[in-house]
Formats: C-alpha cells, sequence, structure tokens
C-alpha cells in the first residue's frame, strides 16, 4: 500500500501533524460540499490506536457536533463493538469525505477524488495495523488505492486482506456500513456475524 512510513511516529507527533491536517481540512473549499456544511469531521478516537475504521461521509449530526458516529448508525456501531469486545477507545473513526453531503445522499465521485487525498495522509500518520473499511463507497475507494479488485460488499463483507505498507502488514477489513441495518434489520445479523469473525484481528 503507498502509505511511506513517517519517520516521527510518536503519539505527539501525530497529534501535531492530525492538527495541521484538520487546519487545512477546516479552510478546504475543493468540493461544493464547503458551502453546506456545518464543519468538517476531520476524524475521533484515540491516535495510537491499532484499528482505523473508514465510513463514508458525516451525517447529519456528526455535520452538527463534529464527532462520528453519534446517530443512528452510531448506536448500530456500538452494539456491533460490544459484540468484538471492542470499545470507542480502541479506534480511530474517520470517512472517506471530511464534509456532510446534504441529505445524507451518496457522495459523488468528483467529491470523492477532491477529498480522498486527506484520507490518504491521515492513514500514513496513524499507520494502523487493521483498516476497516465501512460500506461500498470506503471499499471501493480503499481498495482501488491498494490495487485489489472491488466487486461488491455484498460479495466481500468479512473477509480479511492482509496487505504490505511501507510501515509493516495491514489488514483490511471490508464491512457494510452499520447505517444499512436501519435501512435493512437483516443486515444488523450479517455485521453481527462479522463482528463476531473479525473480533481475534481487533482485539490483536
Ligand atoms: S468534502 Fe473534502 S474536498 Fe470537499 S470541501 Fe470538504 S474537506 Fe474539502
Amino acid at each position: 500500500m503507498n502509505i511511506p512510513c513517517k519517520s516521527s511516529s510518536s503519539f505527539i507527533s501525530k497529534q501535531q501533524e492530525l492538527e495541521q491536517l484538520s487546519q487545512e481540512i477546516v479552510l478546504c473549499r475543493k468540493c461544493s460540499l464547503a458551502i453546506s456544511r456545518n464543519r468538517p469531521l476531520v476524524g475521533d478516537g484515540n491516535i495510537g490506536a491499532n484499528i482505523v475504521m473508514i465510513g463514508e461521509a458525516p451525517g447529519y449530526y456528526e455535520d452538527l457536533k463534529g464527532k462520528a458516529f453519534i446517530g443512528n448508525a452510531g448506536k448500530v456501531l456500538d452494539g456491533l463493538l460490544q459484540v468484538a469486545g471492542i470499545s470507542r477507545q480502541d479506534l480511530y473513526i474517520t470517512n472517506v469525505l471530511k464534509c456532510h453531503p446534504p441529505h445524507n445522499r451518496a457522495p459523488s465521485l468528483q467529491e470523492i477524488q477532491s477529498c480522498s487525498c486527506y484520507l490518504y495522509r491521515q492513514l500514513k500518520i496513524l499507520q494502523p495495523k487493521v483498516i476497516i473499511t465501512l460500506g461500498k463507497h470506503a471499499s471501493k475507494e480503499l481498495f482501488s488505492r491498494i490495487f485489489l479488485p472491488f466487486s461488491s460488499i455484498t460479495e466481500m463483507h468479512g473477509k480479511v486482506f492482509e496487505i504490505k505498507a511501507s510501515y509493516g502488514p495491514v489488514k483490511v477489513i471490508p464491512l457494510y456500513h452499520p447505517s444499512a441495518a436501519c435501512h435493512n434489520p437483516s443486515l444488523l445479523e450479517v455485521l453481527t456475524k462479522d463482528f463476531e469473525t473479525i473480533a481475534g484481528y481487533l482485539k490483536k
């Protein structure tokens, strides 16, 4: 994976680098979401965590409060994390898009292309051992970045892909987005099974 190793990987330098990135994102006007957003959500959680979760974009409540997964999808995620024996403190959560698309619409290709550079800079700083992509947009984007074919989330959810980043091995795990279970309750069962299956990987 094209995520070069950083020489300064201490917690403090990570924090400084992320703050610098946050300042750039707050000022970003690269796509039209800059007009409609309340505030960008750069990321949320423990910057020293081994696990980074990547969602699609901030939702309505995330846009208002600047916190990740605090709406209905957040409640689903919290339940799934409990199944896996993981707390929010064990994670850093971010999104492909840093700004909220109006009415929670799907991100456009142009928005993803404009914004994804921030995500890869974040990953370069955070150097996670496990990357979980939530939903088809985040999964498709990351898989294209690491040059792995992505067919569909239906086919690939819950599978573990081992890749080599410049700082070491990384496990990439695509999952359904927790919001999918809000619209289609049968997917909650699928997500629960996936979290049970990958719980071991998450705790390493
Ligand atoms: S979504 Fe990304 S590219 Fe668009 S304005 Fe926000 S930070 Fe910039």
